[in-house]
């Protein structure tokens, strides 16, 4: 059966984790394929977030084209979170498929609800993880459900109430991701490939949570103890072993092997939201009284955490009754949006600011000159506005946002904290993207790749297919009804374990 391209994503993979790893001998097979070509850099694309990169890695062009700037599309009436029917632009599967090329992309964002595809597609983040069709075609879907512990995105437990439980679910997503991929490419290779994709996302989920047991340039590093160092390698040779797995049995022609985003150390976190309000460019919802108690119950809470409570809240299987609630009284409850100059709904390493016309000046000079209060370093690296990045039709909705970035070692929170401006990272995180991803590849159309703009264009020219910019296709409204709101609640929980809500 013959496979033509092997396209690898290992979500949030960072060239100096995965080189040390390899070297010292927790990655054997990854530390071979260094030995054949080098791994190189691979830059992303503000805001660095996930369904960002991904969209420009499939479809080779900026957000401005494709539609997706973060998992929530701030420009549909409700912080609508994006999904496949998002994109603008014809990902390269789509090129593909029409050209009667066989095609398979299992557990890659931004999938669902899968699309009929000359192949397989099987979802991957942002996806229900209960009651929902994750696979084109759908008789596949039985399939994926009987693979042990399968699921769209791994399910996380708190890294910090319980560390272990919390690995082994992220090196189940892994071994099941590696068994779905085996299935598809068996019961429906039997005309070969010409790209087979799988994505592993408990990458990114891992490093958002124990950044700080991999990272010797990370300060916390050298007071982890020594176990832990060693539970954290051996997560790394698991991922190495699904990868010598799908190699070996899949014996591709070529093989890509990539990240959308690097990763890094996160330390801090940066609130704006306070810092617009006492700028007078933000409106309160409710009165500075109410917003005074709200903090108060939060500083209760922290006092009663003797348990990890916060933790167990963050991580509960209960969306409706914990983070929606804990978010509604941080944030969505405290805030009169519409009468707002500017206000953050999203965060992680780049949040995502809502700006009135008239004050984009005013919003970027706040950020940009804020200050830790204990050391007096800056706190944000940039103001980002998307109509200075891309090319961006005038009637854009994005004209009224602006992408934030973090200085090294902080993360944006969207969120009022007790502590005001800088806050302690949120419980159980302790990375944060970075923009620099990773590129691994035999492919000679990838060579002079060095941005994730870069990858499709590549792939298709390996393919003999014309890599012509795609035809903007216009959203179809109807097409959003895919995700129900408890299934939304759900998805959104899962963001927020990330800090990207
Ligand atoms: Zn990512």
């Amino acid at each position: 059966m013959r496979t033509k391209i092997l396209l690898i994503g290992l979500d949030g993979g960072s060239a100096d984790i995965l080189r040390q790893f390899a070297a010292q001998g927790h990655m054997p097979f990854l530390d071979g394929l260094f030995a054949k070509a080098p791994l190189r850099a691979l830059e992303s694309i503000p805001p660095y977030a996930t369904p960002a990169a991904w969209a420009s890695i499939y479809t080779g062009v900026t957000p401005a084209d494709h539609g997706v700037l973060d998992f929530v599309d701030p420009t549909v009436p409700g912080k609508h979170l994006v999904n496949s029917t998002s994109l603008k632009a014809e990902p390269f599967w789509q090129r593909l498929s029409v050209q009667d090329r066989r095609i398979a992309m299992i557990a890659f964002p931004l999938t669902y609800p899968p699309k009929p595809i000359n192949g397989v597609m099987v979802s991957g983040l942002p996806a229900p993880h209960q009651g929902a069709l994750w696979s084109w075609p759908p008789e596949f879907d039985a399939r994926l459900k009987s693979i042990p512990g399968f699921l769209p995105d791994p399910e996380m437990s708190s890294p910090i109430v319980n560390p272990e439980r919390s690995i082994s679910r992220l090196e189940r997503h892994i071994r099941a991701v590696a068994q779905a991929t085996l299935a598809a490419h068996k019961e429906f290779g039997g005309g070969g490939w010409d790209v087979f994709g799988v994505q592993f996302q408990a990458l990114d989920a891992f490093q958002h949570m124990f950044w700080a047991w991999i990272d010797p340039n990370d300060y916390r590093f050298s007071s982890r103890p020594e176990h832990e160092r060693q539970r954290a390698a051996r997560f790394f040779t698991t991922l190495d072993e699904a990868l010598r797995q799908l190699i070996e049995n899949l014996n591709p022609q070529e093989i890509v092997i990539l990240s959308d985003h690097g990763f890094g150390s996160a330390y801090e976190a940066v609130c704006p939201n306070p810092l617009l309000l006492q700028h007078g460019l933000l409106t309160l919802s409710v009165s500075e009284k109410h917003l005074r108690r709200s903090l108060q119950i939060q500083r209760l809470l922290k006092r009663l955490d003797v348990f990890n409570l916060r933790a167990r809240m963050k991580f509960s299987a209960q969306p409706r009754v914990t983070t929606r609630n804990l978010s509604r009284l941080m944030r969505d409850g405290l805030v009169d949006e519409a009468r707002s100059p500017a206000y953050v709904f999203s965060g992680g390493y780049c949040g995502i600011v809502k700006i009135q016309p008239g004050f984009e000046a005013t919003v970027r000079d706040v950020l940009l000159q804020a200050r830790h209060p204990v050391s007096g370093h800056h706190l944000i690296k940039a103001v980002l506005f998307p109509a200075d990045l891309w090319d961006l039709p005038q009637t854009s909705e994005w004209r009224h946002y602006a992408i934030i970035q973090a200085e090294a070692g902080f993360l944006i929170d969207s969120h009022f904290r007790e502590y005001g401006v800088v806050a302690p990272i949120s419980a159980g995180l302790s990375g944060a993207h970075r923009p620099t991803g990773i590129l691994w590849t035999t492919l000679d159309t990838l060579q002079s790749a060095e941005s994730v703009l870069d990858i499709a264009p590549g792939l298709l020219h390996a393919l003999d297919i014309s890599a012509s910019p795609s035809q903007r296709r216009e959203r179809d409204i109807h097409e959003q009804s895919f995700v129900s709101p408890e299934d939304q609640a759900i998805i959104e929980q899962r963001l927020r374990r990330l800090g990207y809500l």
